[in-house]
């Protein structure tokens, strides 16, 4: 009976493992090459099925992945790899595709991409409701909320009048976080839109994507500031006509720019900024460290956004983390702290044993 306890452990074990590697996802992109780039060879990143090496002076560091794309990568590659998470999202899971990385390594580019290369977000309100137009045995409903983040305040992007954006209102654009006794978390005064169907999910996604932008000077500068967020609730009814309906929330979160702003001698406003973003990245990070390990404590109020994703990021939901690298010698620094970011958020290596922090 003994053999049979230790052999017990270890399949509990085992299954833990396998639950946060299943629950927690890990992707690398690294982006091609601008014409802008300065270019050097030998080229300092490599990428590989699961892996990303790094050459830089001498030394090789080695970071294992879930998935890499490397540079050619298009954008139906990255969804094929998204598109699971979707069919969670509709078995009734929350979930949450997060776009990481140093600003101009690709985050916009693989979340909402180019009308000739849409990204995630416009591919996954497509796949919604195709996979529900096959689905005969139950009915959805969807609707969406937009919002940005910004010096931890929360700015509704699809209100009729969206709040200014300007640093000394910020505190106007602040809504209220509340959890409800389910644990489920409410954004206060959040718009909510229905979306009957494609056509009308895409005007609302236009419609919130114009009021991101132009509070800010261009896109690029609302991109590396703020987080941006857009939530799909999905509400699912099955054959009984009398029992509840199943809820379920898909975030797809394009973060903040992770650059370090304290080393690059910014000031007043912009430090403010850089700091905001920065807190807020590691206290995710923290966040999905502890889940990872299955810690008693979970430190979701350390953020603005951890607090409006803590029933999306815990037991039974699903993440999906994108990592955006860029292949340049001159953003080497920036690189390792993004894959070391990732390599925290990972949850088995490719070896399958728990990394260390
Ligand atoms: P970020 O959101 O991380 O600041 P962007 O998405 O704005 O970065 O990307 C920076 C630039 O690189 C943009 O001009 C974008 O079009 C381009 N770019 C990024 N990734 C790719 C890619 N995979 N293929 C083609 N162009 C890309």
């Amino acid at each position: 009976s003994m053999q049979r306890s230790i052999d017990e452990k270890r399949r509990e074990t085992l299954n833990k493992i396998l639950d946060i590697k299943g629950t927690i996802r890990v992707f690398c992109r690294v982006r091609p090459f601008l014409w802008t780039d300065k270019r050097r060879t030998p080229e300092p990143v490599l990428s590989e099925l699961d892996r990303v090496v790094v050459r830089s002076s001498g030394s090789r560091k080695e970071f294992g992945f879930d998935k890499v794309f490397h540079q050619e990568a298009n954008q139906e590659d990255v969804f094929v790899e998204v598109e699971p998470i979707l069919r969670s999202a509709l078995d009734g899971h929350n979930v949450c595709v997060f776009s990481y990385g140093q600003t101009g390594t690709g985050k916009t580019y693989t979340m909402d991409g180019t009308t000739d290369q849409p990204g995630i977000v416009p591919r996954a309100l497509k796949e919604l409701f195709q996979q529900v137009s096959s689905d005969k045995s139950s009915s959805y409903t969807f609707s969406m909320s937009m919002l940005e983040v910004y010096l931890g305040n929360l700015r509704d992007l699809l209100a009729s009048k969206p709040a200014s954006r300007a640093y000394e209102t910020a505190a106007k654009c602040n809504l209220n976080i509340q959890t409800d006794p389910k644990g489920s978390v409410e954004i206060e005064g959040l718009t909510q839109v229905e979306i009957p169907d494609f056509a009308k999910a895409r005007w609302w996604y236009a419609k919130g994507r114009r009021a991101r932008s132009t509070s800010w000077t261009n896109v690029n500068e609302a991109s590396s500031r703020s987080h941006c967020l857009i939530r799909i609730v999905i509400s699912r009814r099955g054959d009984t006509p009398d029992a509840k309906p199943k809820v379920s929330k898909l975030w797809m979160v394009d973060l903040g720019g992770s650059e370090r702003l304290l080393k690059t001698g910014a000031t007043g406003q912009t430090l403010d900024e850089g700091r905001a973003i920065n807190l807020s990245l590691s206290a995710l990070g923290d966040v999905i460290a502890a889940l990872r390990r299955k810690r008693g404590h979970v430190p979701y109020r350390n953020s603005k956004l951890t607090q409006i994703l803590k029933d999306s990021l815990g037991v039974g939901s699903k993440v999906l983390m994108l990592v955006h690298i860029s292949p340049c010698h001159d953003d080497l620094e920036e690189t390792i702290c993004s894959l070391s970011f990732a390599k925290r958020a990972k949850a088995v290596d490719s070896y399958g044993r728990l990394p260390e922090d």
